[in-house]
């Protein structure tokens, strides 16, 4: 969602830790770029003008410009004010009260809502083991609760069996209630959505709110739809009182001026990170990680977290050990690529590595994605061992005899072979950088 103003940005920084000493007008200059990026990036105007006001205030002392590495002091203050403009601190959904906590799920038609209710539903039954029941309001469209009851199915998440001719005030006093009876500890309530804001909807969602008092009051918002979700934003809280945001499509291209506004805008947190189709495509926004994201430092933290969870370390470590000795032969990659996949394929790993993101923007221009990633292991499955462990004896034949076997072209197989030394050379760059191959692999 970052990845244009995070290259904007970063090509800022570049010039200013490059020179050794700065003077104000320097700070000024990067100030304007900063500035002219954020914009660009769609963020609100009067967040602009107080995000680039705090950080020249801060800047232009005289401790910053007079310091060993003014240019990195620099980008520290941008770093931390960009911190606080996210919010500080990571706000995840709060369920510390009496159960059956009652969550309640709002936005425009096509927001993601329903989807996000699954996803929540979810992970509070599979990562936090709450005993969780999903109810739809919507009667208006006519397949909305039947989607529900759908996804409910196949995330195993329990739903409110649904009753014809009710309305949203009967559905949620019903949930509520079979929540107690049941002894579920939490109750996702998915509302109606509208394609525009309109009183009926609000009035409608003001009602549910009463008879159910939420502890948690959810906006799901389409962050590919910039300032308007700003505006929406607003607008439901002024009428409902939200306890925090969701944004959805935080994997699509939008451009981040809605992520960047929101906190400043509502004075809400926003909660989580919806990014992708899948049940476990969600996260916890956590503004830290977030501004490190922007400022193209790279998300280590995630990566490593993500890596803990799927990379098998013995492995890991193995692969490591070769890298070192500048041994990363095919049946490494193969088996790198397949721990890549799981941590959510090419580009989710490049993205996370500081300094990837162009990286990952060659790749994507060069059309490598996660279907090519599969296609690559197919060829080098097809190898013999000694190919793999020495790819320098591929020859013509070889090659087409690889080519037949996995169902790819000849052209394929050398591509492979060429990216293995790509990366093989990228990789003993990457092993001088100690710090973060020893997070990575535990080395
Ligand atoms: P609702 O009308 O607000 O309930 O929207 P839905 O939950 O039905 O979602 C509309 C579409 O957006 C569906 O095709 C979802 O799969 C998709 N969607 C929801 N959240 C995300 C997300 O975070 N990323 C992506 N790429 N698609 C999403």
């Amino acid at each position: 969602m970052f990845q244009s103003l995070s290259d904007r940005l970063s090509g800022v920084f570049d010039k200013l830790t490059k020179r050794g000493a700065l003077t104000e007008s320097d700070v000024a200059e990067a100030m304007r770029e900063v500035r002219r990026s954020l914009i660009e990036a769609d963020v609100a105007l009067d967040v602009v003008r107080d995000f680039t006001d705090r950080v020249r205030a801060k800047a232009i002392g005289q401790e910053v410009l007079r310091s060993v590495t003014p240019g990195h002091m620099v980008v520290k203050i941008v770093n931390d004010e960009l911190i606080r403009t996210l919010g500080s601190e990571a706000a995840p959904i709060d369920l510390h009260a009496s159960p059956p906590v009652a969550i309640l799920m709002a936005g425009l038609q096509g927001s993601g809502k329903t989807t996000t209710t699954a996803k929540i539903a979810w992970r509070l039954t599979n990562r936090d083991k709450k005993k969780v029941l999903m109810a739809s309001l919507d009667t208006r469209r006519p397949a909305a609760q039947e989607q529900l009851r759908v996804l409910g199915e196949q995330t195993g998440v329990a739903t409110l069996p649904i009753v014809a001719g009710q309305g949203p005030l009967q559905i949620a006093k019903r949930a509520m209630e079979a929540a107690r009876l049941g002894g579920y500890d939490v109750v996702i309530l998915d509302t109606a959505g509208r394609t525009t804001l309109d009183e009926e909807l609000m009035t409608e969602v003001a009602e549910v709110r009463d008879a159910t008092q939420p502890h948690e009051i959810l906006l799901v918002l389409d962050s590919l739809t910039g300032q308007d979700a700003v505006n929406t934003a607003k607008a439901f809280d002024s009428r409902l009182g939200i306890t925090g945001t969701v944004l959805t499509r935080a994997d699509g291209d939008g451009r981040g001026g809605a992520a960047l506004s929101m906190r400043a805008v509502t004075g809400k947190p926003i909660k989580l990170l919806g990014t992708g189709e899948k049940w476990d495509a969600l996260e916890d926004f956590d503004p830290e990680r977030v501004a490190g994201r922007i400022l193209g430092m790279g998300d280590i933290v995630g990566l490593v977290e993500k890596a803990a969870q799927t990379i098998d370390v013995e492995k890991a470590k193995s692969i490591a050990q070769k890298m070192k000795k500048g041994e990363f032969d095919l049946e490494d990659l193969s088996e790198q690529l397949k721990q890549m996949e799981k941590i959510g394929g090419m580009g989710g790993v490049l993205g996370m590595l500081p300094g990837m993101g162009k990286m990952k923007a060659q790749l994507n221009a060069a059309n490598l994605d996660d279907s090519i990633v599969k296609r690559q292991r197919a060829i080098i499955s097809s190898m013999t061992p000694k190919e793999r462990r020495h790819p320098k004896v591929l020859d013509a034949k070889r090659k087409r005899r690889i080519a037949a076997g996995s169902g790819t072209r000849v052209e394929d197989v050398n591509k492979l072979v060429k990216m293995h030394r790509q990366m093989a050379d990228m990789m003993r760059a990457m092993g001088k950088n100690k710090g973060m191959m020893a997070r990575m692999f535990g080395m």
